[in-house]
């Protein structure tokens, strides 16, 4: 948290990332029959965007001290993009996992998270992605800062100034820049022009690599004790995550009842949003037109250009 008197300022920032099936392979069995997309089927990376995110986060921390939490709404396996960010440098890790949020649509999504940020209580920013590449639909970011009810800056392409608790932020608005201030606490949705993302460190890869949220040593014991039952199971469930949370190394696991969420806002009840089917749109050339090569010809395409807004 900053502190405009004391000399140490430092800010604690939230980052929402997201795994999510890659879209470059889709199958045709990539959806099922409820309209929800099939996890199951398709290759499972971090949002591209969410690691640009996670970037401006630590170049905060780094320029001005403070703590950077990386938190995720998903299944037990969504549990990778978290160490991955814990490789990279986030502080702290919370997998946001209920089976009664399955299927939720942005409206339900934004809700948990929003609840989950809620519960930090104390955090100056909240950076997202701009968008997903499944769900495609950059909503989840503006609707989070709607429900916590603070200032939203989309498109961030650097943090131009922090002092105190205002902020000075360069949006990339397509055709040019804006550098917009505001106070803290913020959220701001990320784009890939913003920086470069860090790779894992390899020290903390080697620190870190067997850190687990319960739901996930709860998923290895029943895979390798097939024959025990529940209590044996559960047994050495708790074992290992107790030798884990001694470690530091267990990933903190939130489910509905931790944030205090309504269930009825939750997964497909609580999302009115229904996907009727995918179709890959395959773009064709349509005719040509024939510009003289005279600077009226080219004054003339640019205008179009513009007027038609592929130019900005
Ligand atoms: C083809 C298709 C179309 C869809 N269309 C719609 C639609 O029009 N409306 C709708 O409501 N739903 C739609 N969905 C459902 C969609 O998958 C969910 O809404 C999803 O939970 C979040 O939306 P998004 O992927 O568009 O996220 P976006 O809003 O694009 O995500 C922006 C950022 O929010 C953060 N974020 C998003 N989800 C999470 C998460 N689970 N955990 C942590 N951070 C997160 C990330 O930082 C991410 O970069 C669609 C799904 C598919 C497959």
């Amino acid at each position: 948290m900053y502190d405009c008197g004391a000399e140490s300022v430092a800010y604690d920032s939230i980052v929402l990332v997201k795994q999510v099936p890659d879209t470059a392979n889709v199958t045709a069995d990539a959806m099922k029959e409820d309209g929800t997309v099939n996890r199951g089927a398709l290759p499972a990376i971090f949002n591209p965007e969410d690691l640009h995110a996670l970037e401006a986060a630590l170049e905060v921390k780094e320029r001005f001290g403070g703590t950077v939490t990386a938190m995720t709404m998903g299944p037990p396996k969504a549990g990778e993009v978290l160490r991955d960010c814990l490789f990279r440098g986030a502080d702290r890790a919370i997998l946001l996992t209920d089976r009664r949020a399955a299927g939720s649509d942005t409206l339900a999504t934004s809700y948990i998270l929003a609840q989950a940020v809620k519960t930090i209580a104390r955090y100056d920013f909240v950076f997202a992605g701009r968008q997903a590449i499944d769900g495609d639909t950059a909503q989840v970011g503006p609707q989070c800062a709607q429900k916590l009810g603070i200032p939203q800056i989309t498109y961030l392409e650097e943090v131009v100034s922090l002092e105190g608790d205002t902020v000075r932020i360069r949006r990339n608005i397509g055709h040019g820049w804006e550098v917009v201030e505001t106070r803290l606490p913020i959220l701001a949705t990320v784009i890939e022009t913003a920086n470069e993302p860090r790779p894992q460190a390899a020290r903390r890869v080697m620190r870190m690599k067997h850190a687990r949220a319960t739901v996930e040593i709860e998923g290895a014991v029943r895979n390798g004790m097939p024959d025990a039952d529940d209590a044996a199971r559960q047994a050495e469930v708790k074992k290992r995550a107790e030798a884990l949370r001694q470690r530091g190394l267990l990933i903190e696991q939130w489910g509905l009842d931790e944030i205090g969420a309504d269930p009825a806002r939750c997964g497909l009840s609580g999302s009115p949003t229904k996907v009727y089917r995918i179709q890959a749109i395959v773009l064709k050339k349509e005719g040509h037109t024939q510009v003289p090569a005279t600077e009226e010809g080219v004054r003339g395409m640019i205008h179009e250009l513009v007027v038609d807004r592929t130019l900005g």
